[in-house]
């Protein structure tokens, strides 16, 4: 298909912009191109454009969008054009050794699986392609919208494979430091997989207001206590089973090992953007003995893992809208980007809307 398209790339670290690119080219054979609809703007796009990944020149921004298939290869089987879908923000090949050891999001490489503008161009366009299209595409059932479905790209998977690292466990506590979409869809997580009290620990008073609304049983203000004091006397100075980092900083990983008990988890959901190194808490962690665990992660990908989110949403189980702060046309969002970094209006999730 010959034409242009306008797409939203980073021209630079720094510098971002709406320019005309080709319509992607026919799609190889297991792939396929998709035609946007919606999407939304991720803290990590900010990041981005900041230079996290280095630079980058007219590369298409975004990896959390949902359209509609206008064609597939020829070895597709399971989509065909004018399907409703979705796709998460990492699409593994599922062929190679990291694959195959069942570290999809590590594909090829460490955070390899991590294609959609990293190493390819993003969704931010009137069009964008997907590789391995059979395991990374995803039908949107057809009472989810598609708003409600771009949050399983990132904000859901991710979030919720946080409180699986966890290890929540039934009736048991668990904490979440950094009250982001990220650390909010943890907090549901932890409370969907049976923890008997969830903590939510954030210093701006909406976003404790969205915690609580999302379940969390507790929230702490840092601002005003200490969170590390406060939880020890919530749990009668045991500490808590599982305690999620979602905001990727020295302060609350280390507020993560003080509060979790001897033999709990401390699942990593953050990007740690600074610094060569991160410290632990010596004395918090048993001097290397009290049997504490520390799990990192990646947003999974893959159509499994979709369907399953999809089918919470579907049921009920979570409305990931409520995390929606603002809604804008593609032409605005440049706009919207700069709102991203800048959290003017209380920006908390913005959604583009193609058409
Ligand atoms: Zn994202
Ligand atoms: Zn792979």
């Amino acid at each position: 298909m010959a034409g242009t398209m306008k797409a939203f790339v980073m021209r630079r670290i720094g510098e971002v912009g709406v320019i005309a690119k080709p319509i992607p080219a026919d799609p190889g054979p297991n792939d396929a191109i998709i035609k946007t609809r919606t999407a939304l703007i991720c803290t990590s796009d900010v990041h981005t454009v900041k230079g996290a990944i280095g630079e980058r020149t007219d590369q298409t921004l975004g990896h959390e969008a949902c359209g509609i298939v206008d064609r597939v290869g020829s070895a597709v089987t399971l989509f065909k054009p004018g399907d409703r879908i979705v796709v998460n923000a990492i699409t593994p090949c599922y062929k190679c050794h990291n694959c195959q050891r069942g570290f999809t999001s590590q594909c090829g490489q460490p955070l390899g699986g991590w294609k959609f503008a990293n190493i390819k161009d993003g969704s931010f366009a009137e069009y964008f392609h997907v590789n391995d299209a059979d395991a990374n595409l995803t039908m949107i059932p057809e009472d989810v919208s598609d708003e409600a479905a771009c949050y399983t790209t990132d904000m859901m998977s991710t979030g919720f494979k946080g409180a699986e690292n966890a290890d929540i466990v039934l009736g048991g506590t668990a904490v979440v430091f950094g009250m982001g979409p990220v650390g909010q869809m943890a907090a549901v997580g932890a409370r969907l997989l049976g923890a008997g009290l969830v903590i939510a620990v954030d210093k701006v008073p909406r976003r404790l207001e969205l915690a609580k609304e999302y379940g969390a049983d507790v929230v702490i203000n840092y601002g005003e206590k200490d969170p590390v004091e406060e939880i020890m006397k919530l749990t009668n100075g045991d500490g808590v089973d599982s305690a999620m980092e979602a905001v990727g900083a020295q302060i609350p990983l280390e507020n993560c090992i003080k509060v979790t008990r001897p033999g709990g988890t401390i699942s990593n959901i953050g990007y740690h953007g600074e610094g060569e190194y991160l410290n632990i808490p010596r004395a918090e962690w048993g001097v290397g003995m009290a049997e504490k665990t520390i799990k990192t992660l990646l947003c999974p990908g893959g159509s499994e893992r979709m369907t399953r989110l999809l089918r919470l949403i579907e049921n009920g189980r979570v409305d990931p809208t409520k995390m929606t702060s603002h809604h804008f046309s593609f032409d605005d969002v440049e706009k919207a980007f700069w709102m991203m970094d800048t959290k003017e209006d209380n920006m908390f999730k913005p959604v583009i809307h193609f058409e």
